[in-house]
């Protein structure tokens, strides 16, 4: 049986302090959420060390928004998978369609940086979607495919133990606008089916894929009731603890 998860990525947001007091507040609302959903917050790197003292011993799970793609030396201003590692965190998301369109994040260096993160023992969430004119143009199941199989097709059935999908069609992130349930389930389907091509039934059938983009307390019920998703990758309403943990109420 795959696992529920339910995911907040703060991107770039809050003072340490302010992290640490979203999440002393997440830890104790997380007491109300049932044993078969998993919780994961992702903090920037800066709170991560603060924020693990909190997490430690909840049900609460600790992730980056990144990680480098070396392993240490000169690379001014990265963080490599170990470090996160050495200060408790158990997850890092990849591929972030922010990171793709910022940073020039591509496929090839996301095989490089999931390989790094798994040898460090990390859980991967690795993001994939479609832009607007993709969908526009029709193309979304094809440029998920594609990044799916660029990047997890050179990875092992054990390696997939450790990694998690995140499906976020970049027009419905922070945009207001969220897929609808029939959209992100019919992608959801898609990516199952990418994935049971290379790697067999059962792994694809174990692996927890999440739809992200606009989810809030008030849409993630109907898209969490869908066959093939299994959770959330949730930016803004992770920004509120009460938000954060209605979604995670929602399955
Ligand atoms: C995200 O950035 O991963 C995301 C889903 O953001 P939002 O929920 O704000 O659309």
């Amino acid at each position: 049986m795959r696992k529920k998860i339910v995911a907040g990525n703060w991107k770039m947001n809050t003072s340490c302090p302010e992290g640490v007091e979203l999440a002393k507040a997440v830890v104790a609302k997380s007491t109300e959420v049932p044993a078969n959903v998993g919780l994961i917050i992702a903090p920037p790197f800066t709170h991560l060390c603060c924020v693990s003292e909190i997490t430690e011993g909840s049900k609460v799970e600790l992730s980056a928004q990144n990680c480098a793609d070396h392993t240490s030396g000169a690379f001014t201003g990265e963080v490599a998978a170990p470090m996160l590692t050495s200060v408790g965190c158990q997850w890092t998301i990849l591929g972030h369609s922010e990171r793709r369109q910022y940073y020039g994040e591509t496929d090839e260096k996301l095989v490089v940086k999931t390989k790094l993160a798994l040898e460090a023992g990390l859980g991967v969430i690795l993001c994939v979607g479609e832009n607007l004119d993709e969908r526009e143009a029709g193309k979304h199941f094809e440029v998920c495919e594609n990044q799916i199989k660029n990047v997890l097709y050179n990875f092992t059935a054990e390696d997939m133990k450790k990694i998690v999908v995140a499906y976020e069609p970049v027009w419905a992130i922070g945009t207001g606008k969220t897929a609808t349930a029939e959209q992100a389930e019919e992608i959801h389907a898609h990516i199952r089916k990418v994935l049971a091509d290379k790697f067999g039934a059962q792994v694809a059938d174990d692996t927890t894929i999440l739809y992200g983009g606009s989810c809030k307390p008030s849409n993630a019920k109907e898209l969490f009731a869908q066959p093939d998703i299994d959770g959330g990758l949730i930016g803004g309403a992770a920004l509120k603890a009460d938000d954060f943990i209605q979604i995670a109420l929602s399955f």
